[in-house]
């Protein structure tokens, strides 16, 4: 395989490998002029399961002709892939540990054993409240240990916060696990993508950009991929328009079935950010409620929503925050 890449400097490979439950596999991409190789030859070559020649656009998490690469991933014994369903109820931001218990223990007598919780919160107001940040992460992470809880989404807006929660994690023993967001503001944060993709540990839930194409927020999850990361899901969260009334963004879950077709990436939706509100139909149910399902029944494989134990405490986006009776 080197003399193979070594004879033509036109061409590139980069090495993934990806680890399974059953065994390793190493993908190896090559970079650049490709039309000059011959698929077959390559194929003879000792070692060699499978060629698959992708598009230029999301080589990585792309699905590509002929391609049955095996989608998905499992974390701290959790399997998230496109036939899986994950429901990360918890607090939008941590605020006391007495509310993240509480909250915690609810999950865990609905058997839930994903949530979210978070400590580094991106807001528009300089003055808001802007998060526990690393101070809150052992509490948080042992009190998640302690009610079995083996995923928490925890939005990053920084590299710093993924070295402060990988320490963090493994000063709690791994009593838990964190899959790192990023949120709608640092969809473009290249920066920070190549940061969260180079690091292997943690997976990433991607939201879309409120405010760019598709095309160009499944770009910014293919930055994950190509710095090696490929434990990704990405996440529809709405997006901003002037309409605004009567919810806080516009539902885009029409296209959970497009990117199913067009990435291999489980789906996660977050109604929460979507509405943002209480509005309820002449039935009671609430907006959030039916959009959930509309997400849901597209094909999602994973919902983000906002819980709180007490509403009227929560820090941050407190009036869309669900009612733990209403968790079930
Ligand atoms: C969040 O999930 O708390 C959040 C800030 O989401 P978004 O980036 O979608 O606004
Ligand atoms: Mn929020």
């Amino acid at each position: 395989m080197i003399n193979y890449f070594s004879a033509r400097p036109g061409i590139s490979p980069k090495v993934h490998t990806i680890s399974g439950t059953g065994r390793t596999l190493t993908e190896i991409y090559c970079l650049g002029d490709t039309n000059a190789i011959d698929q077959t030859e390559i194929e003879a070559l000792p070692g060699v399961e499978k060629v698959v020649s992708v598009s230029r656009s999301y080589a990585v998490i792309g699905r590509h002709n002929d391609d049955t690469r095996k989608d998905g991933f499992t974390y701290n014994g959790v399997k998230f892939d496109q036939s899986s369903l994950h429901l990360f109820a918890g607090l939008c931001a941590v605020d006391t540990l007495e509310n993240v218990e509480e909250m915690l223990r609810i999950l865990q007598e609905h058997n839930q054993n994903c949530t979210r919780m978070g400590a580094y919160k991106p807001r528009s107001n300089p003055y808001s409240f802007q998060g526990h940040g690393a101070k809150c992460l052992p509490g948080v992470f042992e009190l998640a240990g302690k009610y079995g809880i083996q995923v928490i989404a925890m939005e990053v807006t920084h590299d710093s916060h993924i070295a402060e929660i990988v320490k963090a994690l493994e000063q709690s023993g791994l009593a838990t696990g964190v899959m790192l967001e990023i949120g709608t503001r640092n969809t473009q944060n290249f920066e920070l993508l190549k940061a969260a993709g180079r690091q292997k540990k943690l997976p990433v839930l991607i939201k879309r950009g409120f405010g760019v194409t598709l095309d160009e927020s499944l770009n910014a999850a293919e930055y994950l991929a190509r710095e090696g990361n490929h434990k990704i899901i990405f996440c529809l969260r709405e997006m901003k328009t002037n309409l605004r009334d009567p919810h806080r963004n516009f539902v885009d879950f029409s296209h959970v079935p497009v990117v199913r077709r067009l990435t291999h990436l489980p789906v996660c939706i977050d109604p929460s950010h979507a509405i943002g509100g209480r509005d309820q139909d002449p039935l009671g149910i609430l907006d959030v409620m039916h959009t959930t399902s509309q997400g849901l029944i597209a094909g999602a494989n994973m919902a983000l929503v906002d819980f709180h134990p007490h509403p009227d405490q929560a820090l941050v986006d407190s009036p869309q925050a669900l009612h733990v009776n209403e968790l079930s």
